[in-house]
Protein backbone atom coordinates (compact mmCIF):
# COMPACT_ATOMS: atom_id res chain seq x y z
CA UNK A 1 0.00 0.00 0.00
CA UNK A 2 0.99 2.86 -0.89
CA UNK A 3 -0.12 6.79 1.01
CA UNK A 4 1.05 10.42 -0.61
CA UNK A 5 0.70 13.43 1.35
CA UNK A 6 1.30 16.92 0.95
CA UNK A 7 2.89 19.82 2.86
CA UNK A 8 3.57 23.65 2.32
CA UNK A 9 5.55 26.28 4.94
CA UNK A 10 6.03 30.10 4.87
CA UNK A 11 8.23 31.95 6.99
CA UNK A 12 9.31 35.59 6.87
CA UNK A 13 12.78 36.24 6.72
CA UNK A 14 14.39 38.65 8.53
CA UNK A 15 18.04 40.49 8.93
CA UNK A 16 20.64 38.62 11.38
CA UNK A 17 18.84 35.63 11.26
CA UNK A 18 20.66 32.60 10.31
CA UNK A 19 19.40 31.27 7.04
CA UNK A 20 19.20 27.43 7.10
CA UNK A 21 16.87 25.94 4.91
CA UNK A 22 16.31 22.22 3.74
CA UNK A 23 19.14 21.67 6.65
CA UNK A 24 21.62 24.16 4.42
CA UNK A 25 23.13 27.00 6.39
CA UNK A 26 23.49 29.71 3.62
CA UNK A 27 26.11 31.92 5.50
CA UNK A 28 26.18 34.60 2.77
CA UNK A 29 22.36 35.28 2.77
CA UNK A 30 21.68 38.12 5.13
CA UNK A 31 18.75 37.35 5.84
CA UNK A 32 16.66 34.52 7.26
CA UNK A 33 13.55 32.44 7.93
CA UNK A 34 11.92 34.03 11.46
CA UNK A 35 10.28 31.19 13.39
CA UNK A 36 10.07 29.36 16.97
CA UNK A 37 12.73 26.94 15.70
CA UNK A 38 15.17 27.20 12.92
CA UNK A 39 12.22 28.60 10.93
CA UNK A 40 13.31 26.00 8.22
CA UNK A 41 10.68 26.41 6.01
CA UNK A 42 11.36 23.37 3.41
CA UNK A 43 12.10 20.95 6.38
CA UNK A 44 8.41 21.72 8.17
CA UNK A 45 6.97 21.18 4.55
CA UNK A 46 7.94 17.90 4.36
CA UNK A 47 7.18 17.10 8.03
CA UNK A 48 3.73 18.29 7.18
CA UNK A 49 3.63 16.28 4.12
CA UNK A 50 5.22 12.76 5.99
CA UNK A 51 2.57 13.42 8.75
CA UNK A 52 -0.03 14.04 6.46
CA UNK A 53 0.41 10.78 4.07
CA UNK A 54 0.94 8.59 7.49
CA UNK A 55 -2.46 10.31 8.72
CA UNK A 56 -0.78 11.61 11.77
CA UNK A 57 -1.89 15.09 12.01
CA UNK A 58 0.71 17.82 11.49
CA UNK A 59 3.93 19.76 12.86
CA UNK A 60 1.81 21.54 15.22
CA UNK A 61 0.71 18.71 16.55
CA UNK A 62 3.89 17.12 17.29
CA UNK A 63 6.25 19.95 18.00
CA UNK A 64 4.43 22.88 19.13
CA UNK A 65 5.74 26.25 18.88
CA UNK A 66 4.20 27.15 22.23
CA UNK A 67 6.58 24.08 24.20
CA UNK A 68 9.89 25.48 25.31
CA UNK A 69 11.67 22.52 24.16
CA UNK A 70 11.52 23.38 20.17
CA UNK A 71 12.81 27.14 20.90
CA UNK A 72 15.57 26.94 18.26
CA UNK A 73 15.31 23.07 17.18
CA UNK A 74 17.02 21.94 14.54
CA UNK A 75 14.73 21.20 11.69
CA UNK A 76 16.61 17.98 10.56
CA UNK A 77 16.64 17.02 14.44
CA UNK A 78 12.37 17.30 13.96
CA UNK A 79 12.67 15.68 10.75
CA UNK A 80 14.24 12.56 12.34
CA UNK A 81 12.03 12.62 14.88
CA UNK A 82 9.31 12.56 12.22
CA UNK A 83 10.79 9.63 10.34
CA UNK A 84 11.13 7.74 13.67
CA UNK A 85 7.29 8.39 14.13
CA UNK A 86 6.52 7.10 10.73
CA UNK A 87 8.00 3.94 11.18
CA UNK A 88 6.55 3.44 14.50
CA UNK A 89 3.26 3.90 12.86
CA UNK A 90 4.65 0.73 10.06
CA UNK A 91 5.72 3.34 7.04
CA UNK A 92 8.71 4.13 5.94
CA UNK A 93 9.50 6.87 3.07
CA UNK A 94 9.64 6.03 -1.02
CA UNK A 95 10.58 9.58 -2.01
CA UNK A 96 9.90 13.61 -1.40
CA UNK A 97 9.82 16.14 -4.11
CA UNK A 98 9.94 19.67 -3.13
CA UNK A 99 9.83 23.46 -4.51
CA UNK A 100 11.03 26.23 -2.46
CA UNK A 101 10.12 29.83 -3.10
CA UNK A 102 12.48 32.32 -2.48
CA UNK A 103 14.02 35.43 -4.33
CA UNK A 104 17.17 35.16 -1.82
CA UNK A 105 18.86 33.05 -1.26
CA UNK A 106 19.65 31.29 -4.78
CA UNK A 107 18.17 27.87 -4.53
CA UNK A 108 19.91 26.07 -7.31
CA UNK A 109 23.56 25.77 -6.17
CA UNK A 110 22.44 24.17 -3.06
CA UNK A 111 19.97 21.77 -3.71
CA UNK A 112 21.76 18.87 -4.18
CA UNK A 113 22.90 19.73 -0.75
CA UNK A 114 20.21 19.84 0.50
CA UNK A 115 18.71 16.78 -0.56
CA UNK A 116 21.54 15.01 0.99
CA UNK A 117 21.14 16.68 4.25
CA UNK A 118 17.61 15.42 4.22
CA UNK A 119 17.96 11.98 3.19
CA UNK A 120 19.91 11.28 6.35
CA UNK A 121 17.37 11.91 8.55
CA UNK A 122 14.48 10.41 6.19
CA UNK A 123 16.53 6.96 5.76
CA UNK A 124 16.44 7.37 2.13
CA UNK A 125 19.18 7.46 -1.18
CA UNK A 126 20.44 11.49 -1.55
CA UNK A 127 18.31 10.35 -5.37
CA UNK A 128 14.98 10.29 -3.69
CA UNK A 129 14.92 13.60 -2.28
CA UNK A 130 14.41 16.63 -5.25
CA UNK A 131 14.36 19.97 -3.93
CA UNK A 132 14.07 22.44 -7.15
CA UNK A 133 14.15 26.47 -6.62
CA UNK A 134 12.10 28.91 -7.93
CA UNK A 135 12.20 32.83 -7.53
CA UNK A 136 8.85 33.62 -7.93
CA UNK A 137 9.76 36.04 -10.74
CA UNK A 138 9.89 39.14 -8.46
CA UNK A 139 5.98 38.75 -7.40
CA UNK A 140 4.23 38.41 -4.55
CA UNK A 141 6.26 38.39 -0.84
CA UNK A 142 8.77 35.62 -2.25
CA UNK A 143 9.50 37.65 -5.49
CA UNK A 144 9.87 40.46 -3.06
CA UNK A 145 12.27 39.01 -0.44
CA UNK A 146 9.72 38.95 2.18
CA UNK A 147 9.55 35.11 3.00
CA UNK A 148 10.23 31.73 1.81
CA UNK A 149 7.84 29.40 1.10
CA UNK A 150 7.79 25.39 0.55
CA UNK A 151 5.93 23.33 -0.77
CA UNK A 152 6.27 19.17 -0.49
CA UNK A 153 5.10 15.78 -1.90
CA UNK A 154 6.17 12.94 0.25
CA UNK A 155 5.19 8.81 -0.65
CA UNK A 156 4.96 6.32 1.80
CA UNK A 157 5.00 2.51 1.44
CA UNK A 158 4.36 0.06 4.56
CA UNK A 159 7.76 -0.91 5.82
CA UNK A 160 8.59 -4.32 6.20
CA UNK A 161 9.18 -5.90 9.43
CA UNK A 162 13.73 -5.62 8.98
CA UNK A 163 12.79 -2.17 7.47
CA UNK A 164 10.54 -0.36 10.65
CA UNK A 165 13.08 -0.32 12.95
CA UNK A 166 14.15 3.21 15.09
MG1 LIG B 1 7.39 26.29 9.79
Amino acid sequence: MFRVGVGWDRHRLEPGRLCTLGGVRFADCPVGPLGHSDGDAVVHAVIDALLGAAGLGDIGRHFPDTDPAWAGADSLDLLARSRAKLAAAGWRVVNVDITLIAQRPTIAPRAAAMAAAMAGPLRVEPALVSVKGTSGEGLGPEGRGECVTALAVALLTEAGAAESGG
